[in-house]
């Protein structure tokens, strides 16, 4: 059974064409304990996505055959949510940016540490499955939170009006903290800390609004006038219940 997981051994897609790099990341999360599966270009990367499985991918944007941004579009698009933290080569805003609207967790730029990698993966790692599929069981035994959205927090899965939303696992995350604290103004920097994990955040805060704006393409029925989670101008952002 080439794709069973112990609970104690994540698996991680390293998707790099640089050898060197590709087998340093590798030594150093097996370390860590974890499994890693390389591939070496766009197109191997997809293929292992789809076939392994992985728990998370680290997944360099600039390959052979097919650049990183298809790769994780084209996952998200096939409503895989597994977490992808991209390997940027560049201190390019731009690239952030896009990656995160496409649906990256998260980016580390190149020149990397291998501390800071590991973090970043330990921060991102899928800690509870996220199932794909909506069953009725699960839509029936969600909590109702506002409106017509409600959480099933046992399967993890979020429904609004009965239908299920296909969310990665940060945007999950953020959206049942959020909601868990209704009406309380969270800024950027809080929900890095409390949401991503992260014990020192920088200009990084950009990641939470990008997160913000595609959590709301997804829960709200009109995302530019928001019901659930909105803006505190100059504060942060909230989950209104009234
Ligand atoms: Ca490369």
């Amino acid at each position: 059974m080439p794709n069973e997981k112990t609970e104690a051994q994540k698996l991680v897609l390293v998707v790099e064409d640089e050898k060197s790099i590709a087998d340093i990341l590798r030594f150093n999360l097996e370390l860590k304990n974890y499994r890693v599966s390389a591939a070496y270009d766009g197109e191997e990367g997809l293929a292992k996505a789809r076939e392994e499985n992985p728990d998370l991918i680290l997944l360099d944007i600039m390959l052979p055959k097919m650049i990183g941004f298809d790769v994780c579009e084209i996952l998200r698009k096939e409503g895989n949510n597994v977490p992808i933290i991209l390997l940027t080569a560049r201190e390019e805003e731009d690239d952030k940016v896009k990656g995160l609207e496409i649906g990256a967790d998260d980016y580390i730029t190149k020149p990397f540490s291998m501390r800071e990698v590991v973090a970043r993966v330990e921060a991102n790692i899928r800690r509870n499955a996220m199932p794909q599929r909506a069953s009725a069981a699960a839509a029936d035994s969600a909590m109702p939170v506002s409106g017509d959205l409600s959480i099933n927090t046992d399967s993890h899965q979020v429904f609004r009006a009965g239908k299920v939303i296909s969310l990665t696992q940060r945007e999950y995350e953020l959206l049942t903290f959020l909601a868990s604290h209704p009406n309380k103004v969270y800024s950027r920097v809080d929900l890095m800390e409390q949401v991503w994990n992260y014990g020192y955040v920088g200009d990084d805060v950009r990641t939470v609004d990008v997160t913000v704006r595609r959590l709301r393409e997804k829960i709200e029925a009109d995302p530019a006038n928001p019901q659930y989670i909105l803006t505190r101008r100059g504060a942060g952002y909230y989950f209104a219940v009234n």
